[in-house]
């Protein structure tokens, strides 16, 4: 159990800007009242010009930790006094530890991500092709993660082309130590997409393309889904809503689909593990989590 706070309620929290539709603050607290914790979580908004001083109150104000999410993760490291691999690796924190008075910083997105494709499809990670859509903070977290799981080669696209560059060369840094053998860029929606796509064994959408209030949208029109193999797994990272366009259509071409509930839920998994030092009810808070969703479907499609 943490240390360092008097007798009462526990207090931990998110941070960021805007903070109104987070679903951690549901998928903790379900937690806590499961296991009859005397803890609660709570959504901060903070502005970028208050991170200094949010930062300051976690130390101030005895805060177990708090989870950070944009457009916080990255600006937040030089507040901080220590680093995990992961978050040092990626370059940016979604899970503030408080220590004693020490603040550390560790990011579970990218492990939340491999842990819940773990969870839901047999085929292994270790020596595969990858293709990346997208080179935000998401992508990094979960390309860097897939790097030293030992991916076979990872390819990245993004409409800015030169932030695809960008998160390719960040890569090649990470590639070192790890067994990947090729780290390429493709131009966004051209032929070499296609090609790409033709020798691909998992597609991940880490673009914002397809979230609610834009749900009708894509960022892969189907003409390119067609030139996946047919045993490639389809993976998105947006989970509002569970069933985005781009799952619906992979699954109607019978590829085997994945939805981002599962690495929101494993990341919320992996952060109570780093604050608590124990297993979180993991069910629970997906449970949590699927009940604040659109999740009229969320039966017929892994979560
Ligand atoms: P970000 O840093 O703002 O990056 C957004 C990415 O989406 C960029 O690559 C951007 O391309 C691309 N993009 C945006 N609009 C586009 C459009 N109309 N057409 C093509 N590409 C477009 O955001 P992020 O933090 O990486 O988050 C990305 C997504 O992942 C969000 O939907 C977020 O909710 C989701 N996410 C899910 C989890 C989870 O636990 N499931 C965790 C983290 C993030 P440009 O570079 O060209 O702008």
């Amino acid at each position: 159990m943490p240390s360092g706070r008097g007798k009462g309620t526990g207090v931990l929290g998110i941070i960021g800007y805007p903070i109104e539709h987070s679903l951690s603050p549901v998928m903790h607290n379900a937690a806590f009242d499961y296991l009859g914790m005397e803890y609660r979580y709570l959504a901060f908004s903070v502005p970028p010009e208050a991170l200094a001083e949010a930062v300051a109150g976690i130390r101030g104000l005895g805060l177990v930790g708090v989870n950070v999410t944009v457009p916080h993760k990255e600006k937040i490291i030089p507040l901080l006094d220590d680093l995990s691999l992961e978050a040092r690796l990626i370059g940016a924190v979604n899970t503030v530890q408080r220590r004693e008075n020490r603040l550390i910083g560790h990011n579970t997105d990218g492990r939340g991500f491999v842990a819940s494709l773990r969870k839901r499809v047999k085929r292994p990670l270790r020596g595969s092709s990858v293709l990346i859509l997208g080179a935000g903070g998401a992508a990094r977290g979960v390309a860097t993660q897939l790097l030293l799981e030992g991916v076979g080669r990872l390819t990245v696209t993004n409409r800015t082309p030169e932030r695809a560059g960008e998160l390719a060369g960040c890569l090649r840094k990470v590639k070192e130590d790890s067994v990947c053998v090729e780290i390429r860029t493709v131009r966004w929606a051209s032929e070499g997409l296609a090609q790409a796509l033709g020798e691909t064994d998992f597609l991940i959408n880490a673009t914002s393309v397809g979230m609610l209030p834009r749900g009708d949208e894509t960022p892969l029109l189907r003409t390119y889904l067609e030139a996946l193999p047919k045993t490639a797994v389809v993976a998105d990272l947006v989970y509002n809503p569970l069933r985005t366009r781009l799952l619906r259509e992979s699954a109607e071409m019978g590829l085997e689909v994945v939805s981002g509930l599962g690495m929101l839920v494993e990341q919320a998994v992996l952060a109570w593990e780093v604050w608590f030092g124990r297993e979180a009810p993991g069910k629970v808070m997906q449970e949590a989590a699927a009940a604040h969703l659109d999740c009229g479907e969320a039966g017929s499609i892994t979560p």
